[in-house]
């Protein structure tokens, strides 16, 4: 990585960074970075969303490969990257600060984020089933003259009707399907989404809604996957087994789904369902407390992982509550998967 340092200034007197962010697909995109700015948020400031989603250096999606240049992490902040990571060029983004031009390799096509930019509509729930003690699933329809396009992993943003709260929700249906939406969602005791699904929501209600958003999203390869999904965790996993079993030959797809108990269990028809028709899918599910189901493991969807989950070239996906997605990312980086190869989306309470 040699250092260029370069001395453009705003009128300010600060210098700006000349950085370029290039995309797998051959893409790329320039952006000025100011001294002392994050470059995600300098991106994010002129209009270009890339792959992010904490901000604060703990999750690692903003990950990428330093090419040319001096950019260095934040003094005094500390992020999940470890010091090898970082002498080899891996920087988050969002805790990095250029101090010459610079480029990076995003790893990632720029299709992904820039191809689908969100919007704002109305949907109509068109049925709610409650599939668990703790889980309901609702199916949205979406007009028809929208053309809603959304990427598998990706979530949308819906409004608690007659509150002017907003929930955000993992589609659990195909990209194929983008006018029939499906969302499975966990009935907290109390809870703003929770209180409405129990008490109020009914076929018909129209949701306000905006989407599709986020950067955890399936790039469909040919290497062997990992999916590790808690609770309602799974729903971006179904809509990403959807996508991947279109792929001629199917990779390798190794899901691993938890739950507490078995009252919480849930879509073990939808799961069988899917494996009879997608020999390359390999499910195994996995229960915190004790069960009479037949094949369930015992643990939780961590602690069932062991290395040979994981061959060479391995892909994974981790979906679920923080606890869970802090456990698998270390199992992942015990299995000797780098950083850019395990993508999480942690469902982060509103
Ligand atoms: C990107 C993203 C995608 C998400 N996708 C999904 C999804 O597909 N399915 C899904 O079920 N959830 C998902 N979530 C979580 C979801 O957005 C809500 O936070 C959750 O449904 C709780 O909403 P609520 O209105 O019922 O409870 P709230 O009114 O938000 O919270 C009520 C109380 O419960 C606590 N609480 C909130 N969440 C939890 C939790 N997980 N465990 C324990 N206590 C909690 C709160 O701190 C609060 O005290 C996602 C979150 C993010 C950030």
């Amino acid at each position: 990585m040699s250092s260029s340092m370069t001395t453009m200034e705003d009128p300010s007197g600060s210098s700006i960074r000349r950085v370029v962010l290039h995309f797998s697909d051959g893409e790329s995109r320039t952006i000025e970075v100011a001294e002392g700015q994050e470059i995600l948020a300098a991106a994010k400031a002129r209009g270009v969303n890339l792959a992010s989603q904490c901000t604060v250096g703990t999750c690692a999606t903003c990950i990428s490969q330093l090419l040319v240049g001096d950019a260095q992490p934040k003094p005094d902040v500390v992020t999940v990257l470890t010091s090898e990571e970082a002498s080899r060029g891996q920087r988050l983004l969002c805790q990095t600060l250029a101090h010459s031009d610079a480029e990076f390799d995003m790893g990632y096509p720029s299709s992904l984020l820039l191809a689908n930019p969100p919007v704002f509509f109305n949907a109509k729930i068109g049925r709610i089933t409650r599939l668990a003690e703790s889980v309901a699933e609702i199916e949205v329809k979406v007009p028809k003259t929208m053309r809603l396009k959304f990427t598998a992993g990706q979530y949308c943003r819906i409004r608690v009707p007659g509150t002017d709260d907003w929930r955000s929700y993992s589609m659990a249906s195909g990209e194929h399907e983008p006018n029939k939406l499906t969302f499975l969602i966990r009935i907290l005791p109390k809870g703003t989404m929770s209180d409405y699904l129990r008490d109020r929501a009914k076929a018909g209600d129209v949701l306000e809604m905006e989407g599709p958003l986020g950067s955890f999203v399936l790039e469909p390869t040919q290497r062997p996957h990992l999916l590790v999904a808690g609770g309602t965790g799974l729903a971006p996993m179904l809509s990403m087994i959807d996508r991947l079993r279109l792929l001629r030959p199917a990779p390798p797809i190794q899901l691993v789904f938890g739950c507490v108990k078995e009252a919480d269990l849930f879509h073990l028809d939808e799961l069988r369902a899917r494996a009879s028709f997608t020999p390359t899918l390999q499910v195994r599910i996995s229960l915190e407390q004790d069960s009479t189901i037949p094949g369930v493991l015992k643990g939780n969807p961590v602690t069932v992982l062991s290395r040979t989950d994981a061959p060479e070239g391995t892909i994974a996906y981790l979906c679920g509550p923080p606890g869970m997605i802090a456990a698998a990312e270390q199992a992942m980086a015990g299995f000797g998967l780098s950083l850019s190869d395990v993508r999480s989306e942690q469902f982060l309470p509103s």
